[in-house]
């Protein structure tokens, strides 16, 4: 029975390790984290992430193939893959301070890896990293040569929060990157015949090393840079009169562009995006490539633009003052179907508004700690959460804001009530029929 190890029981490792769990019922597969507090949720009924048809995957394999623990060494030394998909977030301190990756946990599980294990195995990088990190990992491996036989691959994670089953169960593709060498190949071999449990083969791309390093942070880059180019073009659509749209379904029926993530928002957020990005730059920088970090830093600026754009329309629509007034924060998590609030745009728009002196209260269907705002009031309702506000802002999209009892909202408001939509996800036109006065990313203004 071949056995895996998963280093990081986080929203990719926890994910993924259960999709290959149910996929590959003859391996056995172990997700470990350092986290206690985590381990002990995969192990009960409340998982500690909320993920669409996540529950029931899990509820089929654990304890028969997937398991979740604590005893980190213990599993590494007996596994012959391992994955590790810890935090790789941006450096707060020291060189490179706000663009490189900190590959402070990366490290010490190179490390504690090559401690502990006493037979060969495969290491696969699930964490996104910096291009050339697999040449750092393999120098950690190999360092105290024991004589064991460490293959590196690369196999960065591609699926989005909210939709990771469906993704993992038929992902675009799957890119699995390795060393030209016979012992590089075989393992590629081996991780490939893993996934091609389920996924077909000619979604299973194998790459060298750099290349799969490199084009997940380039894939990060290229979806972001969509939003910021029709975000960018929202602003144009609200001096124009033109619907942001309309241009996009005008745009995306080029098969050329495509129709997917047109569509206009107060910015993207997630704990992946921004960084990916600012990693990215700082390599180019690290290269001599001012130029090309430059083109890439444009999406990042576009994008704290476009919030702080919406903060403005909130406060000028609100004579040019938001002090004292109440305002209802509809959705906090970076996106639908997620309970994710890391790098979420709502945060920025609360700052924002604090920093007028308004008073929030939040709603998000799911349960949240907005810990990085303080100064706000979380709301289980969205009905109480509007009660006695000046004005409401949609910032997450989901579904259940489109069927709120909108005239009920009204009634409950401070006059005039105005609705900001981030997300165009509510019927303007309708909402303006009761009373509302609307503002929605990139459409005409009300009169
Ligand atoms: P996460 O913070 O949810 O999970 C990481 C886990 O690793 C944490 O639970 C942490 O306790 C654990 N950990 C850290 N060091 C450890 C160690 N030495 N031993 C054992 N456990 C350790 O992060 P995530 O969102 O799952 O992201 C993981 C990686 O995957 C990141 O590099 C991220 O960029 C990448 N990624 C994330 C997504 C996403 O949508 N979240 C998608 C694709 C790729």
């Amino acid at each position: 029975m071949v056995k895996i190890c998963c280093i990081g029981a986080g929203y990719v490792g926890g994910p993924t390790m259960a999709v290959i769990a149910l996929k590959c019922p003859k391996v056995q597969v172990v997700v470990v984290d350092i986290s206690t507090p985590r381990i002990t949720a995969w192990n009960s009924d409340q998982l500690p992430i909320y993920e669409p048809g996540l529950d029931d995957v899990v509820k089929q394999c654990k304890g028969k193939n997937l398991f979740f623990s604590t005893d980190v060494e213990k599993h590494v030394a007996e596994a012959d893959i391992v994955f590790v998909s810890v935090n790789t977030p941006t450096k707060t301190q020291g060189l490179g301070a706000g663009k490189a990756a900190d590959l402070t946990y990366w490290e010490s599980a190179a490390r504690m890896i090559a401690d502990v294990s006493k037979s060969d195995k495969i290491v696969v990088e699930k964490s996104t990293v910096p291009v050339k990190t697999a040449e750092a990992i393999e120098r950690i491996l190999t360092h105290n040569n024991k004589g064991i036989n460490f293959q590196i691959l690369s196999n960065p994670e591609f699926l989005a929060e909210g939709t990771a089953i469906k993704d993992l169960f038929n992902p675009d593709r799957v890119l699995i990157g390795g060393r030209e060498t016979s012992g590089g190949q075989k393992a590629i071999a081996a991780l490939r015949d893993v996934y091609a449990q389920w996924v077909p083969i000619d979604k299973i791309i194998c790459t060298n090393l750099w290349s799969a390093e490199l084009s997940k942070l380039a894939a990060n880059a290229f979806l972001a840079q969509r939003i910021s180019s029709v975000n960018a073009m929202s602003a144009l659509c609200e001096a124009t009169g033109a619907d942001v749209t309309q241009v996009s379904q005008a745009i995306g029926k080029d098969t050329r562009i495509g129709p997917k993530f047109l569509n206009a928002s107060v910015g993207f957020g997630g704990s992946c995006f921004q960084k990916d990005i600012l990693n990215l730059v700082y390599i180019c920088e690290c290269h001599g490539l001012a130029e090309v970090a430059n083109y890439w830093k444009q999406v990042i600026k576009i994008n704290d633009y476009q919030k702080t754009r919406f903060v403005n329309r909130i406060v000028s629509s609100m004579f040019n003052t938001v002090s004292g007034k109440k305002v209802a924060i509809l959705g906090f998590a970076f996106k639908k179907d997620t309970g994710d609030t890391r790098e979420t745009p709502a945060i920025d728009v609360c700052k924002g508004l604090i920093g007028d002196k308004a008073k929030i209260s939040i709603y998000d269907p799911q349960p949240m700690s907005p810990t990085s705002v303080k100064q706000v009031a979380c709301v289980w309702d969205a009905y109480e959460a509007t009660k006695g506000a000046h004005g409401i802002c949609i910032l997450t999209e989901w579904d259940e804001f489109k069927l709120l009892d909108y005239k009920r909202i009204f009634d409950g408001m401070e006059k005039p009530a105005f609705v900001f939509d981030g997300r165009n996800v509510v019927d303007a036109e309708k909402l303006r029929k009761i009373g509302f006065i609307v503002y929605a990313i990139g459409k005409p203004l009300d009169a």
